[in-house]
């Protein structure tokens, strides 16, 4: 079980010496228990507290790097169950697999693909960071895995039953830490002889969750900490039941054998373009941790990657944007004036639909905390007696003097008093509900 902060705190050195970077050992050990520290952090701990301190402070989900630098994708490190009891902490790494059925020239496409999809979604770059590589041929093995460092710059899953062929294809990218895939029940010291040599993470593979765990306990035996999971899923219903109750007994239970983050091959289960889409949605929702797809179709990755960020997004944390007035399209003194909130999403499709307009405007974004507009207005944010005051603080009055602003549709009701707030000199507009209408009502604005 883990230990809480008091009984941590019980076996630090109590001198409060700040070395850990916390002011009190008390911070520090409130900081451990919550995962967000590591037992390291300080220098003073007695290898009798060690021993006591190690494994109970270790996150119930290990974290695991795949790939250095850039190309890291970090996975695991996660406390709960449901993100709204904290949050999520590290998006999964979406990626493709690359087998030796296709040519050197297929293949080289399609890491380059790899290496070039990239979407921007609420101001983030959202990138699939992956390739998985997969031959029986050492050689071919070997071939591929250094092209995915060369071409993708991804992080590498390398694929294969031999752990000679593992070594083979591993070793010349082993400073770019590539995952080896997979240890079973036949060939579990193999393969973990060679993670051990090379110091990089390796998947375990089993048929049921039982076997999974004994393999997950003969890791934790040899002192393993990056392993990543498979437990081989090849329905809809597996993926959905394995991966709950793996994420259920890390979490709930503290069961350090099914305690990694896991690996999922939608690519494997179907033929079907769109239901691998789906089983990786699925995937996606329940806590994978590496994710990969047959190929990189952008009508499929995108809404994957998209899911991903949703989910991963901190619940604690509204994404928002700073207060201030934003040009879109060179505006002048004569362009419209928006007005609206500090809501990410709002902002982003906001101007996004303003941009596609082409019609230059000034967006003012007012701070409401992150909150949307009608969750804004709601509570007491959004509203005449704050708009006011934001919109004569903000300088829009000498980037445009008419001083005719734009009120979201969904605030209508707002606009006869924020009229008598603003007062003499500005004029109040209501605007359009949907953000998909506001290039036509900039358009009809400008003509007027
Ligand atoms: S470094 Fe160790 S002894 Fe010093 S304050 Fe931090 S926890 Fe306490």
């Amino acid at each position: 079980m883990a230990l809480s902060g008091l009984q941590i705190f019980k076996l630090l050195a109590k001198t409060n010496c700040k070395e850990c970077g916390f002011p009190t050992c008390m911070a520090f050990a409130m900081q451990l228990a919550a995962g967000k520290a590591e037992l390291d952090q300080c220098p003073y701990v007695s290898d009798e507290a060690k021993a006591a301190l190690g494994e109970a402070s270790a996150p119930p989900v290990r974290k695991v790097t795949v790939g250095t630098g850039d190309m890291a994708v970090t996975v695991g490190e996660e406390t709960v169950l449901y993100r709204h009891e904290k949050r999520f902490e590290h998006l999964p790494g979406l990626g493709v697999l690359i087998t030796d059925e296709m040519d050197e020239a297929q293949a080289a496409s399609l890491l380059t693909q790899l290496k070039q999809t990239e979407f921007n979604y609420v101001g983030q770059n959202l990138r699939p960071r992956v390739a998985a590589v997969k031959s029986d041929d050492p050689g071919k093995l070997a071939k591929l895995a250094a092209m995915a460092v060369e071409i993708a710059c991804a992080a590498v899953v390398i694929m294969s039953d031999d752990a000679a062929a593992l070594k083979a294809a591993a070793e010349p990218i082993k400073d770019n830490k590539p995952l080896l895939y997979a240890a079973n029940e036949s060939n579990f010291d193999a393969v973990a002889a060679v993670a051990k040599e090379l110091d990089v993470p390796f998947a375990i593979k089993a048929d049921t969750l039982d076997k999974l765990a004994e393999l997950g306990q003969k890791a934790l035996d040899g002192d393993f900490k990056e392993v990543v999971l498979d437990p081989s899923s090849s329905s809809l219903g597996d993926v959905l039941m394995n991966q709950t109750l793996i994420r259920r007994a890390a979490i709930r239970k503290t069961f350090r054998a099914l305690g990694f983050p896991t690996i999922g091959f939608p690519c494997l289960m179907t033929g079907d373009k769109m239901l691998e889409a789906v089983y990786a949605s699925v995937f996606i929702a329940k806590y994978t941790g590496f994710v990969i797809l047959s190929d990189l179709d952008p009508a499929r990755v995108m809404p994957l990657l998209y899911l991903s960020q949703n989910i991963y997004t901190d619940p604690q944390r509204p994404m928002q944007m700073d207060q201030g007035v934003y040009p879109i399209n060179d505006p002048g003194p004569d362009s419209p004036i928006l007005v609206t909130t500090n809501f990410s999403l709002t902002y982003f499709t906001v101007s996004s639909e303003v941009e596609a307009s082409k019609v230059p405007a000034w967006l003012c974004i007012m701070d409401v905390e992150g909150q949307s507009v009608l969750t804004a207005w709601a509570a007491g944010k959004f509203v005449a007696d704050a708009i006011a005051p934001f919109l004569k603080k903000s300088g829009i009055e000498e980037k445009a003097p008419h001083r005719k602003v734009v009120i979201p549709g969904y605030v209508a009701q707002i606009s006869g008093e924020l009229d008598e707030e603003l007062g003499e000199g500005w004029e109040v507009q209501v605007g359009v509900r949907e953000a998909a209408d506001i290039p036509k009502f900039l358009r009809q604005w400008s003509a007027n």
